[in-house]
Protein backbone atom coordinates (compact mmCIF):
# COMPACT_ATOMS: atom_id res chain seq x y z
CA UNK A 1 0.00 0.00 0.00
CA UNK A 2 1.49 3.10 -1.46
CA UNK A 3 -0.83 5.97 -0.70
CA UNK A 4 2.06 8.52 -1.29
CA UNK A 5 2.83 7.76 -4.77
CA UNK A 6 -0.48 9.46 -6.56
CA UNK A 7 0.94 12.66 -7.41
CA UNK A 8 -1.40 15.44 -8.18
CA UNK A 9 -1.39 16.46 -12.05
CA UNK A 10 -2.44 20.34 -11.20
CA UNK A 11 -0.93 22.09 -9.28
CA UNK A 12 -2.29 25.03 -7.67
CA UNK A 13 -1.37 27.85 -9.28
CA UNK A 14 -0.54 31.26 -8.07
CA UNK A 15 -3.11 34.01 -8.89
CA UNK A 16 -2.66 36.50 -11.30
CA UNK A 17 -2.37 39.89 -11.01
CA UNK A 18 -4.08 42.39 -13.23
CA UNK A 19 -4.11 46.17 -13.50
CA UNK A 20 -7.59 48.19 -12.84
CA UNK A 21 -7.70 50.09 -16.47
CA UNK A 22 -9.14 52.90 -14.76
CA UNK A 23 -7.10 53.61 -11.25
CA UNK A 24 -3.95 51.27 -11.90
CA UNK A 25 -5.16 49.65 -8.62
CA UNK A 26 -3.87 45.78 -8.67
CA UNK A 27 -6.51 42.77 -8.19
CA UNK A 28 -5.58 39.11 -8.30
CA UNK A 29 -7.81 37.10 -10.31
CA UNK A 30 -7.87 33.07 -9.43
CA UNK A 31 -7.64 30.85 -12.62
CA UNK A 32 -9.07 28.01 -12.12
CA UNK A 33 -8.17 26.13 -15.68
CA UNK A 34 -5.05 24.68 -17.38
CA UNK A 35 -5.77 25.21 -20.76
CA UNK A 36 -7.73 27.66 -23.43
CA UNK A 37 -9.24 30.30 -23.10
CA UNK A 38 -11.10 32.31 -19.92
CA UNK A 39 -12.86 35.57 -20.07
CA UNK A 40 -14.19 36.82 -16.74
CA UNK A 41 -15.75 39.90 -15.56
CA UNK A 42 -14.28 41.36 -12.50
CA UNK A 43 -14.62 44.36 -10.28
CA UNK A 44 -11.97 46.51 -8.95
CA UNK A 45 -11.58 47.02 -5.09
CA UNK A 46 -10.53 50.19 -5.04
CA UNK A 47 -12.83 52.08 -7.75
CA UNK A 48 -15.60 49.36 -7.85
CA UNK A 49 -15.45 49.94 -11.39
CA UNK A 50 -16.20 46.66 -13.79
CA UNK A 51 -13.50 45.85 -16.48
CA UNK A 52 -13.10 42.57 -18.68
CA UNK A 53 -9.95 40.23 -18.36
CA UNK A 54 -9.07 37.42 -21.26
CA UNK A 55 -6.55 35.53 -20.06
CA UNK A 56 -5.45 32.82 -22.06
CA UNK A 57 -3.29 29.62 -20.97
CA UNK A 58 -1.15 26.79 -22.56
CA UNK A 59 -0.30 24.26 -20.40
CA UNK A 60 -0.36 26.03 -17.05
CA UNK A 61 0.79 28.74 -18.28
CA UNK A 62 -0.52 32.69 -19.02
CA UNK A 63 0.71 33.36 -22.69
CA UNK A 64 -1.93 36.50 -23.10
CA UNK A 65 -3.66 38.23 -20.61
CA UNK A 66 -5.51 41.49 -21.02
CA UNK A 67 -7.93 43.82 -19.45
CA UNK A 68 -10.21 45.60 -21.19
CA UNK A 69 -12.86 48.08 -19.60
ZN1 LIG B 1 -9.89 50.69 -10.23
Amino acid sequence: MDFLKSKQIYSKMDPLVCGCPYCGYESEIVIDMFDGQMDLASDCENCCRPFYVHVLLEAGQVVECCVQC
